[in-house]
């Protein structure tokens, strides 16, 4: 048995319960066999061995009072996975789904990505199994306050700095910004997607759909096309896919589907960004009941929808296609459909949202595929440049930030695509995503000792 598959073996047995992280971890470390050839130093410090267990997990008690005076109790959680090359980094999600196997999934995935950004980020994600769909705002912010009590004395801008994720936008940020700030007494960077008054940088909001079309607008560049007439479906209408439809229509293509938790909406005359947006404000007004894309037709006064499962976009014929929603949400069947029906790009917005099996299909059937963590790495990107913004005490402009955004996008595109070539796998941009993004993190780990 190889190293690789001896840790691998490791991890499984001992987070049996765990089906999330044994998923990312076996997509990641089936991909490194290549550099740890190259590198038998990395098997001698025990570097695998080590990068899969997070150096530290948090998991407390969140108790908050809903509006009819009954006390409610959730389960919170930071996972502080990897701090070798900065302060640890990463989201908070509250989702009902939301469990420790989950965080250490995105977490892993999270030490590559803020890897692959060339800012010094650590790897971290925490959250909650909070719903805030159906809450108020009293409620909201109760939740958000206590959540911030106990978290706020693991975290700072040189300890841990998280933002925000799924159920977690600009309204909960700016709650447990308020609660960090009223504990610590004082007013530091310590959560990013803060609001522009107070801190925030222009362009966060935009950054991860507008970074992920910045990629796949790097590649098409580089083999002489462009989005110009690109027929393009996703699966979302979330903050990530909002803004890669609106970047994607900006950039000439066309978007013709998208969707929620409800249904999918086709619209043949590209989907309206102002409809979307004015959906995703609803449904986080506070009085969200019964607000979903069945309201886009109206709204936008075009397109249908179709009730049900929104993986209905993936049966449409189209040149490329954003998964933008969650995990596990393009199935093989999923990706059979998209190359039956001729499409040739597929751009991970979400965070591993495509099944293993699903990728080796794209794969092997000629659709050039790029992983989350390196197509969905603009909004951590961008939060890395609020940090900096924080600390200089500067606020750079929407055109600075966009431009340093792209700049970077091309950037890890270039990163894949030469470690692709560099250790014989050119064109997969998984297998260049987690070898770039490990590299620079191994040899941090290396030079620092076993720690
Ligand atoms: P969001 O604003 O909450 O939007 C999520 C979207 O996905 C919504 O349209 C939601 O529908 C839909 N959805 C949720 N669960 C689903 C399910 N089980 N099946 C189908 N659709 C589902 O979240 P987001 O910020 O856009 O994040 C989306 C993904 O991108 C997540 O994987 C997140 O981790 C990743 N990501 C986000 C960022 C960021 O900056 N926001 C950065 C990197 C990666 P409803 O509205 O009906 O719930």
């Amino acid at each position: 048995m190889s190293y690789v598959e001896r840790v691998l073996e490791d991890v499984k047995q001992k987070n049996a319960d765990q089906p999330l992280f044994i998923q990312a971890a076996t997509e990641i470390l089936t991909t490194l066999q290549p550099v740890i050839d190259a590198h038998p130093e990395y098997e001698e410090a025990a570097i695998l061995e080590r990068i899969v267990e997070p150096e530290r997990i948090i998991q407390f008690r969140v108790p908050w009072v809903d509006d009819n005076g009954k006390v409610q109790v959730n389960r919170g959680y930071r996972v502080e996975f990897n701090s070798a090359i900065g302060p640890y980094k990463g989201g908070l999600r509250f989702n009902p789904t939301v469990t420790l196997g989950m965080l250490k999934f995105l977490g892993f995935e999270q030490i590559l990505k803020n890897s692959l950004t060339t800012l010094p980020m650590g790897g971290g994600k925490g959250g909650s199994d909070f719903d805030p769909k159906g809450k108020s705002n009293n409620e909201i912010m109760h939740f958000c306050q206590s959540f911030m009590t106990e978290l706020s004395r693991h975290i700072g801008p040189d300890t841990d700095v998280p933002a925000g994720d799924l159920g977690v936008g600009g309204r909960e940020v700016a709650y447990m910004f308020g609660q960090y700030k009223r504990i610590r007494n004082e007013w530091t960077g310590t959560l990013t997607g803060k609001g522009l008054s107070f801190g925030g940088s222009l362009a966060r909001t935009e950054a991860t759909g507008y970074g992920l079309v910045y990629m796949v607008a790097e590649h098409l560049a580089c083999t002489g096309d462009s989005f110009e007439g690109k027929t393009v479906v996703v699966h979302g209408s979330g903050n990530v896919a909002i803004y890669a439809v609106q970047k994607v229509e900006q950039l000439g293509g066309k978007v013709i589907a998208v969707s929620d938790t409800k249904g999918w909406v086709k619209d043949e005359e590209g989907i309206s960004v102002a409809a979307l947006e004015e959906i995703y404000n609803k449904k986080r007004s506070g009085n969200d009941k019964g607000v979903s894309l069945a309201m886009y037709p109206e709204i936008a006064g075009r397109g249908e929808f179709t009730e049900g499962d929104g993986r209905g976009v993936w049966q449409l014929p189209c040149d490329i296609a954003l998964p933008c929603a969650r995990e596990n949400t393009l199935l093989l069947e999923d990706a059979e459909a998209l190359v039956a029906n001729g499409c040739k790009i597929v751009g991970e917005g979400a965070n591993m949202p495509t099944t293993l099996d699903a990728t080796k299909y794209l794969q092997e059937n000629g659709v050039v595929f790029f992983p989350g963590k390196a197509a969905n790495a603009g909004g951590v990107a961008v939060s890395g440049l609020e940090m900096s913004q924080n600390a200089e005490h500067l606020s750079w402009t929407f055109e600075e930030v966009d431009e340093k955004l792209n700049g970077i996008m091309k950037s890890i595109y270039h990163a894949c695509d030469d470690a692709a070539k560099k250790y014989g796998v050119e064109g997969d941009f998984v297998s260049g995503a987690n070898i770039a993004g490990f590299e620079k993190v191994a040899d941090a780990m290396l030079a620092q000792g076993v720690c």
